[in-house]
């Protein structure tokens, strides 16, 4: 099936000169550029990005809730609550604080089954466990534990759509119809 799907190459990467390195692995795969362009999001709209539903929120704060069970850390502690929704929350303004920190890059990508080709190119959101071969696991060695002492997203080098409704969402978000291209 072909699908469109959006790549964010995040400002960690941008100020590491990484832009070229990054599109070029997608390139490489087959996959299409159809639009692209640099922006500079305010937090205000980085926070627009993001979804605000509960079941995203609590998704992002579940995961970080079994990552600190697995190092055996004071989640409450460390966010001063265990309520997923509000961990999620948190991360979310991070990330939201990070995303408008510098440009990035916003990138429309077309290909056969695009949205999980790309993720697989991309590796998992902790770089510290993505595969080498990955761009997050070739160009980034952060982890939680790191990130959430210094109270900041985890630096994963790309954002990339994870379902077909949010690649849609999120290619609207960044592009008119007529700024991608066939
Ligand atoms: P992905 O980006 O792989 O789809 P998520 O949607 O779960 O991952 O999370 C969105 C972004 O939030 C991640 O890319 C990462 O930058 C940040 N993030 C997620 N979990 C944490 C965490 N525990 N600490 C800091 N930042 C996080």
């Amino acid at each position: 099936m072909i699908e469109r799907t959006l790549v964010l190459i995040k400002p960690d990467a941008v100020r590491r000169n990484l832009i070229g390195e990054i599109i070029s692995r997608f390139e490489k795969v087959g996959l299409k550029i159809v639009g692209l362009k640099m922006v500079k999001l305010s937090k205000e709209e980085a926070m627009k990005f993001y979804p605000s539903s509960e079941e995203w929120l609590k998704n992002v704060g579940k995961k970080s809730y079994e990552t600190y069970v697995k190092l055996g850390i004071d989640i409450k502690k460390e966010f001063g609550t265990d309520d997923l929704v509000e961990i999620g929350k948190k991360i979310k303004e991070w990330l939201a604080e990070f995303m408008s920190s510098d440009r990035i890059v916003a990138i429309v990508l077309k290909g056969p089954n695009a949205i999980s080709v790309v993720r697989k190119i991309v590796g998992p959101t902790k770089p510290i466990e993505a595969q080498p071969g990955t761009i997050r696991g070739d160009y980034s060695f952060d982890s939680p534990e790191i990130a959430n002492a210094e109270k900041r997203a985890l630096f994963n080098v790309v954002h990339a759509s994870d379902s077909k409704e949010e690649a849609e969402r999120e290619i609207k978000f960044f592009f008119k119809e007529n700024e991608i291209f066939d």
